[in-house]
């Protein structure tokens, strides 16, 4: 076991590995966990651990766990990283890369950091995976609380779309809708959280132990380019978190020599909820909370993201990348534009490629560049707004003669 606990990113405590930790207990901020990158430079192999077959998991070594029979998976992790030449034309970038998370078992990215947060549950004892969520996050525990054997609660904005709603309620969570858009929900449940009534295991916000699953898309990045790193990672950004840790992924692998560059780590929000784009568009290092407008990308409704959106504009500064909004029809056109090379992706996960092809006209993106895209979530996670982008045919033939016709009629 390389783990060796938790600094605090604010405050100078530390914290062993075996403590069950949300927050730093002295100063209410958030924790980083902590690994003996030494050891791990003298004992691991890049090339046998690129050899190494699965996804999230085949990375234990740079994870946060102490109890390996704990662990709860469902396959998640390694997803396909496509590499995409006609969109990259249509983009204008040399060379673009998609990296689809909407292949995880539950059809998003956040399988990648709840099956660590589960697994934490079980070493830790507890019998309640819980979380806020827009529907994603919600999805995820109640799938890995079911895989568990444990029970899961999840409280969701009352618009949530059905088919995540759908989805937690036929794995056996309990679905609490609350009036109000995310950030007002999200306060309520990290006070509720905080409060210490309740023996759950919190899955949410202010996990320390989650965030470290997100470090997975750095490795996987960079073992499926070959250790060859791209110029720029861009992610949707809610509350800016995978910008973070997948940054943090990436200057381990550059600490234990394993890769020599860093990408350039940029994100994209909607421009109604892009709290993070003004902080990083005035140069400050905070985030504040803002006032958001009705958007196509429900699960990027983080309209304060706090210490989380302070996480990423580090990140986005010290790599030298951007952060950009993007209105709703530029993100279903970044949907077409993904279907064209056969991706079905909702909404919220396919802002990515609209904010590249804004980067690339604002000259922000060197047409040079090669750029990974991250897509975090399935079109079936939010059908309804795809539904709204198609039109099912009325007509409807019948007998072999009439599908023979309406055959010849397309040529
Ligand atoms: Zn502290």
């Amino acid at each position: 076991m390389y783990f060796t606990g938790f600094a605090c990113t604010s405050c100078d405590a530390t914290y062993g590995p075996k403590e069950d930790l949300l927050l730093c207990p002295k100063c209410s901020n958030l924790l980083e966990a902590t690994y003996n990158l030494d050891a791990m430079k003298r004992e691991l192999d890049r090339d046998a651990l690129r050899r190494r077959s699965g996804g999230v998991w085949a990375w234990q070594d740079f994870l946060p766990i102490v109890d390996a029979d704990a662990i709860v998976s469902l396959g998640e992790g390694g997803t396909p990283m496509l590499r995409c030449d006609r969109l990259a034309r249509l983009v204008g970038v040399r060379e673009l890369w998609v990296k689809s998370d909407a292949a995880n078992p539950t059809g998003s990215l956040k399988d990648r950091s709840i099956t660590v947060s589960a697994t934490k549950a079980v070493e830790f004892g507890y019998h309640v995976l819980s979380c806020d969520s827009t529907g994603n996050k919600a999805s995820s525990v109640a799938a890995y609380a079911a895989r568990a054997g444990l029970a899961s609660v999840v409280f969701c904005p009352e618009d949530t779309p059905v088919p995540k709603v759908m989805q937690s309620l036929f794995f056996g969570a309990k679905v609490i809708r609350v009036r109000g858009h995310y950030a007002q929900i999200n306060a309520m449940y990290r006070r509720l959280i905080h409060s210490g009534r309740l023996k759950w295991y919190d899955c949410g916000t202010d996990n320390p132990y989650r965030y470290e699953g997100k470090k997975t898309y750095a490795y996987e990045i960079a073992r499926d380019l070959s250790w060859q790193l791209p110029d720029r990672v861009i992610h949707p950004a809610n509350g800016g978190m995978s910008i973070a840790k997948a940054w943090k992924g990436f200057r381990e692998l550059h600490r234990l020599g394993w890769i020599d560059r860093l990408p350039k780590m940029s994100g994209v929000q909607a421009a109604a909820c892009d709290p993070i784009v003004r902080s990083w568009l005035a140069r400050d290092s905070t985030v504040a909370p803002i006032e958001k407008n009705p958007t196509v990308a429900g699960a990027l409704a983080g309209a304060d993201p706090g210490m989380l959106g302070a996480r990423a504009l580090d990140a986005i500064y010290n790599s030298g990348g951007a952060m950009v909004g993007v209105e709703d029809p530029e993100i279903f056109e970044a949907m077409k534009l993904l279907a064209l090379e056969g991706l079905f992706i909702e909404p919220s996960g396919a802002v990515p490629i609209a904010g590249l092809r804004r980067l690339v006209a604002g000259g922000q993106v060197d047409p040079g560049e090669r750029v990974v895209c991250v897509v975090t979530g399935s079109g079936f996670k939010d059908s309804d707004r795809i539904a709204e982008q198609v039109e099912i045919p009325i007509d409807v033939v019948e007998g072999y003669q009439a599908m023979l016709a309406a055959a010849e009629q397309v040529g």
